[in-house]
Parts: structure tokens; sequence; C-alpha cells
């Protein structure tokens, strides 16, 4: 994404964040995984929570959508909104 202005790509926090309070994984669920079109959202074995293991992300926003307890969180950058 190159026309993002470098302060978007020198971010500290990963774009997408998960509330693990509302987080299902440890039920079975894993729709933002399967969903993500880059593969960027797994499940924590040990912690049975969803966690974004690669900051590539594209903002075609499905894990959020369809998370079926809102616990995803998408922080869209400022000129994509
Ligand atoms: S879709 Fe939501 S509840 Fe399911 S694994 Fe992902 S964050 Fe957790
Ligand atoms: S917004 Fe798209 S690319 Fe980014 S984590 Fe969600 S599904 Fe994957």
């Amino acid at each position: 994404m190159s026309y993002l202005p470098r302060t978007i790509s020198n971010r500290t926090s990963a774009p997408v964040t998960i509330d693990e309070a509302r987080c299902i994984a440890d039920k079975g669920c894993t729709v933002c995984v399967d969903v993500c079109p880059l593969d960027l959202l797994a499940i924590d074995l040990t912690k049975g929570k969803a966690y974004m293991q690669f900051d590539e992300c594209w903002y075609c926003m499905p894990c959020e959508k369809d998370c079926p307890t809102g616990a995803v969180k998408v922080d869209l950058p400022y000129l994509l909104r």
C-alpha cells in the first residue's frame, strides 16, 4: 500500500485486535481465520483466542463483519474511512 503515509506503516499496534473476553475460539469458532483472504489471523491454542499473526491487512473487513460475537475490531486507516 505505497499510497499510505509512512505514519500508518510505521505504527506500533496491529490493525486488527481481538477482544479476548468475547472471542469464543475456545468453543471451536474459527470464522475470522477462515474468512481472511490473506490468512493473517490465527487461533492461539494455549489461550483459545484468535489473534493477528501477520500485520499485512487489506482492510476488506469480513473478519469483523462475520465474527459471531463482535470480538474483531479492524482499525481502518484514516484515508480509507
Ligand atoms: S470469529 Fe470472533 S469469536 Fe470466532 S475465533 Fe474469530 S474473534 Fe473469536
Ligand atoms: S480486514 Fe481482511 S485482510 Fe484484514 S484481517 Fe480482516 S479479513 Fe484479513
